[in-house]
């Protein structure tokens, strides 16, 4: 599995990712075929260096503007300010709804930032499921 981004995408994800140091920063990201075409920088509406969570409104609306522009919700994106680029327990636990094993958002990619270094921040791919986690191929082009 791959998914494709154009540089400045990702560039505006770093960007946001950065901007909320300490905090962890969130969005999503509109595409079709593995390719992603518009990225979406959201607000933490539960902001902490370990936590984040979307804004149900933001979220309805963003999934409306990707709905409209003919496209698909194929990622989430969120950053990890001081620890790997991997998904923890909590980001496993919140693929899921509360108490199941039915995904949130089913076939999405779960991209995780890490800003260990400031100065190079480093994005990996994951798909979650059913509890395993499995790395997705990120490529900027
Ligand atoms: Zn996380």
């Amino acid at each position: 599995m791959e998914l494709i981004f154009k540089k400045s995408d990702l560039q505006i994800i770093f960007d946001h990712c950065l901007a909320s140091v300490p905090n962890e920063a969130c969005g999503m990201l509109g595409g079709r075929d593995g390719r992603v075409e518009k990225a979406y920088c959201m607000r933490n509406a539960k902001p902490g260096p370990d936590y984040y969570e979307m804004d149900p409104e933001e979220q309805f609306r963003v999934m409306k503007d990707i709905r409209d522009s003919g496209l698909k919700m194929i990622g989430l994106f969120h950053s990890h300010p001081m620890s790997q680029a991997y998904p923890s327990s909590v980001d496993v636990n919140q693929a899921y709804w509360p108490g199941t094993q039915l995904p949130n958002y089913p076939d999405v990619v779960y991209v995780i930032v890490t800003l260990m270094n400031r100065a190079k921040p480093v994005a990996r791919g994951f798909s979650i499921e059913e509890g395993k986690v499995n790395e997705v191929t990120l490529t900027a082009v």
